[in-house]
């Protein structure tokens, strides 16, 4: 950390923050340059933090170096991370397919989706049974029942489930069921929640909150850790902006940004944040392009009928070319598709 003192600051006023760093257990190091000195301080971050020595006078501003997330930051662990969800890994070597429905609505639906995504070339099945809606009135999932379906459609395809839990207390019903706990966007600083997965023992995809920084988003990544759960995958699936053509905007630029920031995975979810069928493929394909460890896609047999985002379920043609696209750009940029488990 590094304190950057006022042009006219006085002695006394130095004095006092090397003072107060020195008593907190702390090194202060003080540079004087020709219009302003700065002081480098040495020791507990965190401590230094409850300082506040942005409040004393002469201080202009009190810059952190290092990064407030510990667990999920690169800065103490380099390498790259690879989550594995039931035998299929995400990370560094391989770039995933999540695919299934928006919404589990029936058996016959949530297994058709489920059969177009394996061919597709998915290793794991998405599908939502309890869903986060804007709209009180709007569909609001089939809640366990759902689940029950999911683990009927993994048992007949064997894709491991990925599947989204809005309220700490389903955590424990939702992790009997499912292969990957998902918070939604909505969810992203619902720190309870955040806790309660983190104690949960199941992997966890935590989607980018649509209104967060990538810095908050990495926090909330840091509550889970904090409960022993390093099995974390961050879904970049759009930010709000003043644009209204999409949905949202994808923020492409923070799959690379959070590569050198974390050690975490991060996919990307070209159908939420565009929220437009036709703009799935081009997304996804700059997904693998930017370095994407995978991407999670709704897919749904009969769009036109889906109970939740219809618009952007892919079927047919528009399923074709995302297979294709995921079949031939992974190993342009040195990845492997990767398979169900055997
Ligand atoms: C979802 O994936 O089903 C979903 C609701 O996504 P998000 O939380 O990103 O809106
Ligand atoms: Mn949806």
């Amino acid at each position: 950390m590094v304190v950057v003192m006022a042009p006219g600051a006085t002695a006394e006023e130095l004095d006092a923050v090397v003072k107060t760093v020195q008593d907190a257990g702390g090194s202060a190091f003080v540079s004087r340059g020709v219009h302003r000195t700065i002081v480098g301080l040495v020791g507990d971050v965190e401590q230094f933090e409850t300082l506040n020595l942005r409040a004393y006078p002469g201080v202009v501003e009190v810059v952190r170096i290092s990064t407030p997330y510990k667990l999920v930051s690169r800065e103490n662990h380099p390498a790259m991370s690879t989550v594995t969800v039931s035998g299929v890994p995400i990370g560094p070597d391989t770039f995933t397919l999540i695919a299934g429905p928006c919404a589990v609505e029936t058996p016959e639906q949530t297994l058709e989706a489920a059969k177009m995504a394996k061919a597709a070339g998915a290793a794991l099945l998405r599908g939502g049974a309890y869903k986060p809606r804007t709209s009180p009135y709007a569909f609001q999932g089939l809640g366990e029942k759902g689940l029950r379906i999911l683990a009927d459609v993994r048992g007949e395809t064997g894709l491991p489930v990925v599947t989204e839990v809005v309220d700490a207390h389903d955590v424990d019903t939702v992790a009997s069921y499912a292969d990957m706990l998902q918070i939604g966007t909505r969810n992203m600083q619902n720190f309870g929640l955040l806790q309660a997965v983190g104690s949960s023992g199941k992997p966890v995809m935590l989607k980018r909150g649509m209104n967060a920084t990538i810095e908050e988003w990495l926090m909330a990544a840091e509550y889970v850790a904090q409960r022993g759960n390093l099995d974390i995958v961050l879904c970049e699936r759009g930010i709000r902006t003043f644009e209204t053509a999409t949905r949202n905007t994808l923020d492409i630029s923070a799959v690379p940004v959070v590569h050198a920031l974390s050690h975490l995975p991060v996919v990307v979810d070209p159908s939420h944040s565009g929220g437009r069928r036709d703009l799935v493929v081009p997304l996804s394909r700059a997904a693998i392009a930017v370095g994407a460890d995978g991407i999670i896609v709704d897919v749904h047999p009969d769009p036109g009928a889906a109970l939740c985002d219809g618009p952007q379920a892919l079927v047919d043609d528009d399923l074709d070319q995302l297979a294709a696209s995921c079949r031939d750009l992974p190993p342009i940029v040195g990845r492997k598709l990767s398979s169900p488990p055997r």
